[in-house]
């Protein structure tokens, strides 16, 4: 890769995350901000969210207007799950490579936008949690499922999350299914009370999700066995702990093509 800076616009800029990650764009010499979007923030300079000084990018009020105007490499989307999809491909569509935190994607879309980089020699990178500890716990989930195939999986987030449940949890039910003996648990016989109380239904098993005020990102898994049980558990305490990964992915996205779905393929 030659020694140019690596241009970034970011999506949801104002946003929790969105505002993170101007601040770790900002913080890295090999990265550029070039363009920053938030719908509703008015044409102020991207570096008042972070209290620094001028960047020189006017905050664009849509991702269109965004990367017409910047030669963006790389667009970072941390906005709402309703736009994920059509900000992906609009940043596919302008040549720019997307790195999405924004959870939301259904399989058949992730494919189609799979596509669209490869049409446009593009990399890219869906990822529903960038904190390595996550990725670990995943993966650990993973392989003790071969070994415990009795699981059910909790999340805790906060109450105003919007999707249920969270794309983290989809995820590790997705490498847990892809290892685990295939297994319908619990009592067939099994009636609900109360609508929902066994939680969401995903290839035999469960996902149970709690939203609480006070609470940022928690999951546990749990195995259940013969007179055991085990738990592993990752808790995030905040939304700096997802920059390290995003700073890898703005960065690997550069060297492939093709939209890759989740942070643990590209970790080394
Ligand atoms: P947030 O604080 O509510 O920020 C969302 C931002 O999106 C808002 O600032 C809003 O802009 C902007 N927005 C809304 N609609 C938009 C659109 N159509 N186009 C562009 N921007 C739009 O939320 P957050 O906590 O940052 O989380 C954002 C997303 O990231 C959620 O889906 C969350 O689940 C996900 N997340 C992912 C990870 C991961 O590791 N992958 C980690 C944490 C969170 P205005 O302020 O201008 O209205």
């Amino acid at each position: 890769m030659s020694n140019e800076r690596i241009k970034v616009a970011v999506n949801g800029a104002r946003g929790r995350m969105g505002r993170e990650v101007v601040k770790m764009v900002l913080e890295d010499e090999s990265l550029q901000l070039v363009a920053a979007v938030s719908p509703s923030a008015g044409p102020i300079d991207a570096g008042t969210f972070v209290g620094k000084p001028e960047t020189g990018v006017i905050v664009s009020a849509t991702l269109e207007q965004a990367l017409s105007g910047a030669k963006a490499d790389v667009l970072v989307d941390f906005t709402v799950p309703q736009a994920a999809y059509s900000n992906t491909k609009t940043a596919i569509d302008f040549g720019v490579r997307p790195v999405i935190g924004t959870t939301g994607f259904t399989p058949e879309q992730i494919e189609e936008l799979d596509e669209l980089c490869k049409q446009k020699g593009i990399g890219g990178l869906i990822a529903p949690n960038f904190s390595i500890g996550a990725i670990l716990m995943m993966k650990f989930a993973a392989e003790a499922s071969k070994y415990l195939p009795h699981v059910e999986i909790i999340e805790y987030h906060g109450d105003q999350k919007l999707d249920a449940p969270s794309g983290t949890s989809i995820k590790t039910a997705e490498l847990i299914s892809q290892v685990r003996q295939e297994l319908r648990q619990g009592n067939p016989n099994e009636e609900e009370v109360i609508e929902g109380a066994r939680g969401g239904y995903y290839n035999g098993f469960r996902i149970h999700s709690v939203r609480l005020p006070g609470v940022f990102a928690q999951q546990e898994v749990v195995f259940g066995g013969y007179g055991q049980t085990l738990k592993i558990r990752h808790d995030s305490y905040d939304r700096a702990g997802y920059m390290p990964g995003v700073n890898v992915a703005v960065k690997k996205v550069m060297t492939y093509s093709g939209l890759i779905y989740g942070f643990e393929h590209i970790m080394d």
